[in-house]
């Protein structure tokens, strides 16, 4: 088993790091945190002092950072002090200019890297189930596989650098867009006097399905683990799925891809978050089309 330095410590990072120490790796956490500190040196992480420290003589270093300018000025501090062959993960969701940068820079410092953010939130992260979508050379993906592995439901190679951020600012349009139609068509149905479980059954086997409504129905009762049962607390923050689409639109404007529907789902999204709703579930925009006023038809 190898060496492993993992900065950013939080949510996602320290469940992360506590499966690869269950795995039999070294760990080395840091994070600016000291809160995040802690909860990682319980789980049996040792932690370094800096930066230079975290990175000295490491296998791998993986990152688990909130956005692109944390992962590069993390890279500009430990590119100095990576061993030659080491392995750059960034499990990160970040834009894919900067993802592509972050690679650049490892390859001057003589590592091999890969972008690999995840999908299954805190959940995935702290039962190992997490999907990940991995970009890198074949060398590096290569290495890096059984090193996610512990970690992992699932590792999706999806092609060369930067390829792992691509897919997951793709899928994560898919799931608003869906998870806004999903919300639309139940309440629409409300409207129209259909009962929610009868909908369900519909949709669920029928060209309407998704995994909005299988596995995450917004309304509750029909899938009683999905956040709609618990006043869409936990989840999937609306915050992070603003992020994320504001991540899709950025490529979408750079590649001149044709996104109308992600572009509104970026702003419906939006304007719930402004509204309050930041830390609700991204399922809870159903109450946007709830707030609606009602007709008699
Ligand atoms: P978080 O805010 O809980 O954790 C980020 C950690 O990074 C914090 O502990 C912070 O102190 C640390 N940090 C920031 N700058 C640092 C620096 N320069 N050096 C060292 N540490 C630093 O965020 P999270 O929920 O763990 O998310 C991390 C990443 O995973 C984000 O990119 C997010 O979009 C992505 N993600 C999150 C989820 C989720 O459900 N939370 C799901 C999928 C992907």
């Amino acid at each position: 088993m190898g060496t492993i330095g993992f900065i950013g410590l939080g949510n996602m990072g320290a469940p992360m790091a506590a499966n690869l120490v269950k795995a039999g790796h070294e760990v080395t956490g840091f994070d600016l945190s000291s809160q995040a500190v802690e909860v990682a040196r319980q789980a049996g992480c040792a932690i370094a002092g800096s930066l230079a420290e975290l990175a000295d003589g490491k296998d791998c270093i993986i990152t688990m950072l909130p956005a692109g300018d944390h992962v590069l000025s993390v890279y500009g501090e430990i590119a100095g002090h990576v061993a030659l062959g080491c392995v750059m993960i960034d499990c990160s969701t970040i834009d894919v200019a900067s993802a592509s940068q972050a690679h650049e820079m490892a390859a001057k410092a003589g590592a091999l890297s890969v972008d690999a953010p995840v999908s299954g939130g805190i959940m995935g992260a702290q039962n190992a189930t997490l999907t990940f979508m991995a970009g890198g050379s074949d060398a590096a993906l290569e290495v890096a596989d059984p090193i996610l592995q512990p970690m992992a439901g699932r590792v999706v190679r999806c092609g060369g650098p930067s390829a792992g951020q691509a897919a997951k600012a793709c899928n994560n349009m898919i799931l608003a867009i869906t998870m806004i139609g999903t919300c639309e068509a139940f309440e629409m149905g409300r409207r129209l006097g259909l009962d929610e479980q009868a909908l369900f059954d519909v949709v669920s086997t029928a060209s309407g399905q998704s995994w909005s409504t299988t596995t995450y129905c917004p309304v509750p009762g029909p899938v009683p683990t999905s956040p709609a049962n618990n006043d869409y607390k936990p989840g999937f923050a609306t915050d992070l799925m603003v992020k994320d689409l504001g991540l899709a639109q950025e490529a979408a404007k750079q590649t001149g891809a044709l996104t109308p529907l992600g572009e509104l789902a970026l702003k419906l999204y939006r304007d719930f978050a402004r509204s309050g709703n930041g830390d609700v579930d991204f399922s809870g925009i159903i109450r946007t089309m709830e707030a609606a006023p009602k007709k008699t038809p």
